[in-house]
């Protein structure tokens, strides 16, 4: 159950106001302002990691049920002018995706966003880190689980650690910055691998974020029981840097990370403490599926078709008001069951909703 203490009564309909910029902004019940949108371009994914997927995969959708281009732009359009500035792409596997430079290019080139990133697995990085940062993506987030090939051949179900590495390399090339490498951290998978991550990544200007695993989807159970706190990851990181933790005070793009600077290091370091402290107070987001559901909180199902609207042929401001409709209606946060029992995992898949 959500804390109390913690879960403030939302007040009217405050989903659109005006603060002062003159534009429509999205404000959710409980006063908070949606200014991040996640885009999933596509539903399907090279990888099958086990904390996101079940061993059998989860069926995607049909090509026609998933969003074109130009819908994918449009959506992007309609939240840019709700003053929805800052887009992640993701997925799925965002790279999978044909098109996805065209749809990067076109997102990027709409008024009113200021900020497109992109989360990734890294595996086609290497090839497309050029054309998309020449689209206009300005910054990656790479997951990255494990740095050694057999053991990260058997988290994702067969992926390839050096086309990873590589893919990195290629996105820094290419001017993209910071790049941020997300970690799953899992008990008796990857869990002792925390040190030799903050090595690699502390050399080298980027930015580590460790996440604990959420109990969602069909692969939720194995993610709860395998999750280690982030208290427990932060102290390991203090023991690592010799010293006290430093709190870092800005981190591109203002996630959910706590941020700490490493010790004598030019890079940082951060934990998404989703289960065992969440953040839902300030939550700024919302995500829309490759299929077009605006989905309002990972911890919960209900979803409203943008596709459906669009496809019969709504407009624009139809549509801008269907958004505003279902900010009013966000839910307050997810109750992922810290104990991680069956009960606690939220039935949407990360797979669908882009993480
Ligand atoms: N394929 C892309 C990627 O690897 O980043 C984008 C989609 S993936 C679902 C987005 C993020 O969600 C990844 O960093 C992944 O590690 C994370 N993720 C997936 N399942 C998770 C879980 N059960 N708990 C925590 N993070 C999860």
């Amino acid at each position: 159950m959500p804390d109390p203490e913690n879960h403030p009564r939302p007040f009217e309909a405050g989903s659109n106001d005006r603060r002062g910029s003159g534009r429509d902004v999205l404000i959710d019940p409980f006063g908070r302002r949606i200014d991040y949108l996640r885009l999933s371009v596509i539903d399907a994914c090279n990888y099958r990691c086990v904390y996101c997927v079940p061993e059998c995969g989860i069926a995607p959708t049909p090509a026609q049920g998933r969003l074109s281009a130009a819908e994918l732009v449009r959506v992007a359009r309609v939240f840019a002018g709700l003053g929805v500035g800052r887009i992640r792409l993701t997925g799925g596997e965002p790279l999978v995706r044909r098109d996805l430079v065209d749809i990067a290019a076109r997102i990027a080139a709409l008024d009113g966003v200021r900020d497109l990133s992109m989360s990734t697995n890294g595996h086609r990085l290497g090839q497309q880190a050029k054309a998309l940062r020449a689209a206009g993506i300005g910054r990656v987030n790479v997951s990255l689980d494990s740095l050694d090939a057999e053991r990260f051949a058997t988290i994702t179900r067969g992926g390839r650690l050096d086309s990873v590495l590589d893919g990195i390399e290629a996105a820094r090339a290419a001017g993209m910055a910071p790049i941020k490498i997300n970690m799953v951290v899992m008990a008796g998978e990857n869990d002792d691998e925390l040190e030799a991550m903050l090595d690699f990544t502390r050399a080298d200007e980027l930015e580590l974020r460790f996440i604990e695993a959420m109990p969602v989807g069909d692969a939720g159970e194995t993610a709860a029981t395998r999750r280690i706190d982030a208290a427990a990851i932060l102290e390991r990181v203090r023991v690592w840097g010799g010293g006290d933790l430093i709190p870092a005070t800005t981190s591109c793009g203002g996630g959910p990370a706590r941020m700490f600077r490493f010790p004598g290091g030019r890079g940082t370091v951060g934990v998404i403490s989703a289960v065992s402290r969440h953040f839902c107070a300030t939550c700024n987001r919302v995500r829309v599926t490759a299929e077009g559901d605006l989905l309002l909180c990972l911890g919960h199902e209900g979803a409203v078709s943008l596709r459906e609207p669009m496809r019969e042929g709504a407009g624009d401001a139809e549509l801008a008001a269907i958004v505003r409709g279902a900010v009013a209606r966000k839910p307050w946060g997810h109750e992922f069951d810290h104990a991680g029992a069956a009960h606690g995992v939220s039935p949407n898949q990360m797979l669908r909703t882009g993480g």
